[in-house]
């Protein structure tokens, strides 16, 4: 059984129709990257997967479960975005902290789950500080800590390292890769660059106009693909 299934799936906005039949199995551990143009629904599949955006047809099955209509909070799946999105007012810990505070976990568990999070991303000197006194990787690694303390069963990252320069970027795409292998995680990587989709994944789903066009390891991808979209969007020459 696939950790992630989808089945047959569709979003509509209004008359405009985003995901146009979608179909897609993730397996436990997979490091699976959603590749494509801009504009092409790959926030919007994220976002459904997610459960922040309600589904207009098909299924999404998680451990088998179908989760198509469960509430975010009740999917155990976490969401690292572009923008952080990190509380301001907050203390470094206090952002890392509030998700397990709301689930009323244990302060002493969460103290734990905070320190070790915090130690795996080399966040320990920074716990005491607000965010507008880190620098733009440490606020992405506090936004990863954030999804790591909840332990989640799947990752959702949407363009995490776009905000960031490019020898940063570097860095932070061999953290992830480290970061995959220790948690033992299944992640989903949405992105528009190809180096990091080919350097991350063992599985890349190639995506245009809000339905898929290849998906495989990487290798195949370039060994095969299947059309002149996919070719050209891998860089390859026509
Ligand atoms: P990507 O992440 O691949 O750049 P998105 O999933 O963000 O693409 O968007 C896919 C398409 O859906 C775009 O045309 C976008 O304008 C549209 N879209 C996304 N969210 C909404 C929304 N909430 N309402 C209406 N249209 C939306
Ligand atoms: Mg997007």
């Amino acid at each position: 059984m696939a950790q992630l299934e989808i089945k047959s799936l569709t979003k509509s906005f209004g008359d405009t129709r985003v995901i146009k039949g979608v179909d897609l199995r993730v397996e436990d551990r997979d490091f699976c990257v959603f590749l494509g143009p801009s504009g092409c629904g790959k926030s919007t599949l994220l976002r459904l997967i997610a459960g922040l955006e309600s589904v207009t047809s098909g299924q999404i099955l998680l451990d088998g479960q179908d989760i198509t209509e469960a509430p975010s909070a009740k999917r155990n799946l976490a969401m690292v975005f572009q923008s952080y999105a990190l509380y301001p007012h907050m203390s470094i810990r206090q952002n890392m902290s509030f998700a397990l505070d709301l689930a009323k976990v244990d302060k002493k568990v969460i103290n734990e789950k905070v320190t070790r999070a915090a130690r795996i991303l080399e966040l320990e000197p920074l716990l005491d500080r607000k965010p507008a006194a880190l620098s733009g990787g440490q606020r992405q690694r506090v936004a990863i800590g954030r999804a790591i303390v909840r332990e989640p069963r799947i990752f959702l990252f949407d363009e995490p390292l776009s905000n960031l320069d490019a020898a940063l970027r570097m860095q932070m795409r061999l953290e992830l890769a480290r970061l995959h292998q220790d948690l033992k995680a299944t992640m989903i990587y949405v992105t528009h660059d190809q180096v990091e989709a080919m350097t991350l994944a063992n599985k890349v789903v190639i995506f245009n106009g809000g339905h898929i066009e290849q998906s495989g390891p990487p290798q195949e991808l370039y060994r095969r693909p299947v059309n002149k979209f996919v070719a050209s969007f891998l860089g390859m020459p026509q």
